[in-house]
C-alpha cells in the first residue's frame, strides 16, 4: 500500500483495515484513524493475527468435505425415521469424543456426568429436533438437531434454536465429527452437542412388533415460561410408594385450594 493511500479511504474503509489486523475503533475521527493506520502500516501488522477467522473456515472447510455429503443443514433426506440409526452407540462412544475434543470433560466430571450443563440440557428437553440421514452406503451417517438456548429465549445471533449435525461411524459408534452454530461450536463439543449425543443415546428402537421408530420431542411442558396470571397451582394431594419403588407424590392439578380433599385412583 502506497503511502497517502490511507487519505483517500473512507472511515469505514479504515476501520475495516484496522479490524482485519486486530484493532477495534470506535468513536475515532478520521484524523485519528490516519495516524493508527500509519502506525500499523509501519509496524507491518499481520491480517487477522490470531488466524481466528482462517482457522474457523478453513476448519468448517476441512469437516465438511470429511462428510458424505455437502452441507448437512441444507440436505433434504434427513428424517425422523430411526429405524436404521446404529444401534452400537453408546454413553462410552459420547466420553470417548469428549474426552479426547474438550478439556472440560475429565474423569472426575464423567462420574458425575449428570450434573453436568450439557445433560441437563438433554434431560430438561432443550433438544427441539433430532433427524437422521443415513447416507446410502458411506462409512458414516449423520445426524442434526436444533437445541434451545439455556435461560435465554433467543441465541446470541437472535434464532430460537442452535442448529448442529454431527457424524458417526455406522460400523463402531463412534462419534467422528460435529459441528454447532453457537460460538463454541467449532470445535463440536459444545454443550448442544453433547446434549443431542445424549438424547440419540437415550432413544430405544422398538421391534418391528412395537410400532414405528421415530424420534419424537418428549413433552416438557414445564420448562416455558408462561405469565403468571396463567400458571396453575399445583397442590400434593398424597403420596404413596409404587410397587416399582418409585415414590410418587400424586398431584391434583387445579386451582389451588387449600381445603381440597380428593380422591385419586390409580
Ligand atoms: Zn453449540
Amino acid at each position: 500500500m502506497d503511502s497517502g493511500t490511507f487519505d483517500s479511504m473512507k472511515v469505514n474503509d479504515l476501520q475495516e483495515f484496522l479490524a482485519k489486523r486486530g484493532i477495534t475503533t470506535t468513536n475515532l475521527r478520521k484524523k485519528d484513524l490516519l495516524q493508527l493506520c500509519e502506525a500499523v502500516k509501519s509496524l507491518d501488522l499481520p491480517v487477522d493475527p490470531d488466524f481466528a477467522r482462517q482457522s474457523t473456515a478453513v476448519d468448517l472447510k476441512q469437516k465438511l468435505s470429511s462428510l458424505p455429503i455437502s452441507d448437512p443443514f441444507v440436505d433434504e433426506n434427513f428424517t425422523n425415521d430411526f429405524s436404521e440409526v446404529p444401534t452400537n452407540f453408546t454413553l462410552f462412544d459420547i466420553f470417548n469424543y469428549l474426552l479426547h475434543k474438550t478439556s472440560d470433560y475429565d474423569k472426575k466430571k464423567l462420574r458425575a456426568y449428570k450434573s453436568c450443563e450439557d445433560y441437563r440440557l438433554f434431560i430438561d428437553g432443550h433438544v427441539e429436533s433430532l433427524t437422521f440421514n443415513k447416507c446410502g452406503d458411506a462409512e458414516v451417517c449423520l445426524f442434526r438437531a436444533k437445541v434451545k438456548p439455556t435461560q435465554k429465549d433467543k441465541t446470541y445471533c437472535c434464532t430460537k434454536f442452535y442448529q448442529l449435525w454431527f457424524a458417526i461411524k455406522k460400523s463402531t459408534g463412534e462419534v467422528t465429527s460435529a459441528y454447532c452454530t453457537c460460538i463454541g461450536g467449532m470445535d463440536g463439543a459444545c454443550r448442544h452437542v453433547s446434549a443431542a449425543l445424549y438424547e440419540l443415546e437415550a432413544y430405544e428402537i422398538k421391534s418391528v412388533t412395537d410400532g414405528e421408530n421415530k424420534w419424537m420431542k418428549r413433552p416438557r411442558s414445564h420448562d416455558c415460561p408462561v405469565p403468571i396470571k396463567i400458571l396453575k397451582i399445583v397442590k400434593a394431594n398424597c403420596c404413596f410408594l409404587h410397587s416399582s419403588g418409585v415414590f410418587i407424590v400424586a398431584c391434583l392439578v387445579d386451582d389451588f385450594n387449600e381445603c381440597a380433599q380428593t380422591d385419586i385412583l390409580f
